[in-house]
């Protein structure tokens, strides 16, 4: 399996996908927003895009879709709920449906809502698997729920799958905010060992060449995966002194996706 990250470049800071088959050459396109620069790098790998994904409905995910089927004829997939915020989906994927890629790549469909309630991840069959985690799943951060989105949902797409992958598994998010999520972690739990190196380290990280991280490093830096810190329960208490001493991680989940909110 081959990827590629494409830096947009663009307010919102989105990155596209590419993933190919090296045998075949075949190329499966994420969210590919900036139809220009996902051509481009298609041409310059010598691939052929034959499928787009969509990991949701928001416009900054599908609106490279029209150009780019009109350019390469490839077919959209996304999740099977989202036919209808989506044009011309080919493809519904449920939870557990395999995207094959070429001869060589599967891609396997998670079914994550909280983000929006037609979100897909894609985890690949490899032996270091990687996750597409769109917008669910940020370096050092979790999605929004404001446009059709449920934090409750999105706790548990956190709580019962991906928090259960291996911690060896690459992280490809639809976004590159890990400079602003991990100052969101530093202010949620000061004393995070990992944050503030990384936050050095990344902070003017050129995000055309940007750093990959494991699920294992999130769990260190991301405080929506870390719900039973002290640290990040004692903080949360100061700003919500209502809460017990001892808050099950689902409170500590929806009361940081609040805080997140406003900062
Ligand atoms: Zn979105």
């Amino acid at each position: 399996m081959l990827v590629k990250q494409i830096w947009t470049d663009n307010a919102y800071r989105n990155f596209n996908y590419l993933v190919a088959c090296g045998e075949t050459g075949e190329a499966l396109a994420i969210d590919p927003l900036d139809h220009q620069k996902v051509l481009r790098a298609a041409r310059q790998e010598g691939w052929t895009i034959t499928q787009i994904l969509n990991t949701h409905e928001h416009h900054d995910h599908i609106g490279g879709n029209e150009v780019l089927v009109r350019a390469t004829g490839a077919k959209i997939l996304a999740h099977k709920n989202a036919a209808g915020s989506i044009p011309g989906v080919a493809r519904g994927l449920a939870a557990g449906d395999v995207v094959r890629v070429g001869k060589s790549v599967e891609l396997e469909a998670l079914d994550t809502p909280g983000h929006t309630m037609c979100h897909v991840c894609l985890k690949s069959h490899t032996d270091q698997p990687a996750l597409f985690s769109g917008d669910t799943l940020f370096n050092a951060g979790a999605g929004n729920c404001h446009h059709g989105g449920h934090p409750a949902e999105l706790y548990k797409t956190f709580s019962e799958q991906l928090a259960k992958l291996p911690p060896s598994t690459l992280i490809y998010p639809g976004h590159d905010y890990i400079e602003n999520n991990l100052r969101f972690t530093l202010n949620r739990e000061p004393d995070n060992v990992q944050a503030p190196q990384m936050l050095s380290r990344l902070a003017d990280q050129d995000p055309g060449n940007a750093y990959v991280s494991t699920l294992g490093v999130e769990m260190q830096v991301n405080t929506f995966l870390r719900l039973t810190s002290p640290t990040v329960i004692a903080k949360l208490r100061e700003a919500f002194p209502d809460l017990p001493d001892q808050p099950d991680p689902r409170t500590v989940f929806l009361k940081l996706r609040e805080l997140r909110n406003g900062w």
